[in-house]
């Protein structure tokens, strides 16, 4: 039984797009959470460094022998901090998404300083990269009531935040449109596999074969239906040895098993816009804000019994 409803008609007859995509975050997250005392915690700063300085220059090595371009998403603070691992993923042609600009979540911030957060990440990240960034992905999937207006009048063509869909749809706000591209937290490599205590992870590490197979699932259940398989891995946890030779083994299986487009999520979006505008697909349509403030039923005034479910009579 097909499970995706829509399917996308991806290019040249591919009934899959697969993105492993990487959020680059190094120490910023900790940063994030201990802004007085990070500095102090060496341990959790040298297991995050290695992201960028060990993990990348290796994920680089395999998309190359693979001959496949793919998405890091960078918080601009960490491309300012790691010029070498910048030059890798640029000079290697994978596309560099926004990723705040110290892995601040926006839902917590104002709309005054998420604009200002964004714009400083926005304008940092394109003058390191030289790229024009169009595709962004909020620190810990956090977006808020004003993201996408953000990204919309900063000319965005995607955000990849989000999992309410099995392929990408439109997030439709103000007449305004954005292309989102799921994924899900199945694909996560920090459910399964992220553990430091400084940062509150402490989930029992699971084999990279069991990851593996989670991560798998998914891909078997949509990949002869149009469907989509997007990865959100960290460098300082899928790139270690291990979670990297499974990384080749998924990509190896998914060649052999079904026809894939391995691309950046950029050319995801862009194809995404081109069948949505000359009529070949019609993405599902989803009108935002979902809700325009707290529940009004939280009122408990508002309530009264519904009539003649009150009273039974007996008999
Ligand atoms: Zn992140």
């Amino acid at each position: 039984m097909r499970m995706i409803r829509n399917p996308v008609p991806w290019p040249d007859g591919a009934t899959c797009a697969v993105a492993f995509t990487w959020d680059v975050d190094a120490e910023s997250v900790l940063q994030i959470d201990h802004p007085e005392t990070a500095h102090r915690r060496i341990f959790s700063l040298s297991a995050m460094r290695y992201g960028p300085e060990i993990s990348v220059p290796r994920i680089c090595d395999i998309f190359a022998e693979f001959g496949h371009k793919s998405t890091f998403y960078v918080p601009t603070w960490v491309a300012e901090r790691y010029p070498a691992a910048m030059e890798r993923m640029v000079g290697d042609g994978h596309e560099i998404g926004h990723h705040g600009y110290l892995h601040e979540s926006p839902n917590l911030q104002s709309p005054e300083d998420e604009a200002y957060w964004f714009q400083r990440a926005h304008e940092g990240l394109e003058a390191i990269t030289g790229q024009k960034i169009v595709g962004y992905r909020a620190p810990s999937f956090d977006v808020s009531p004003v993201t996408q207006s953000l990204l919309n009048d900063a000319g965005y063509l995607y955000d990849s935040s989000l999992m309410g869909d099995d392929v990408p749809y439109v997030m439709r706000e103000n007449g305004r449109e954005l292309i989102e591209i799921p994924a899900t937290i199945i694909h996560d490599d920090w459910p399964h596999c992220s553990h430091n205590w400084d940062l509150g992870a402490t989930n029992q590490i699971s084999t990279p074969s069991r990851a593996k197979e989670l991560y798998l699932s998914e891909f078997d259940a949509v990949c002869d239906d149009g469907g989509l398989w997007v990865g959100v891995w960290h460098p300082w946890i899928s790139g270690r040895p291990a979670r990297a030779r499974m990384m080749i083994e998924m990509i190896e299986y998914m060649e052999k098993r079904a026809k894939c487009w391995f691309a950046p999520l950029k050319d995801i979006a862009a194809h995404i816009a081109k069948i949505t505008a000359d009529g070949s697909w019609t993405p599902n349509v989803h009108e935002m804000p979902y809700h325009a403030g707290k529940l009004a039923e939280w009122d408990k005034s508002t309530w009264r019994p519904a009539a003649g479910k009150v009273a039974a009579t007996g008999d």
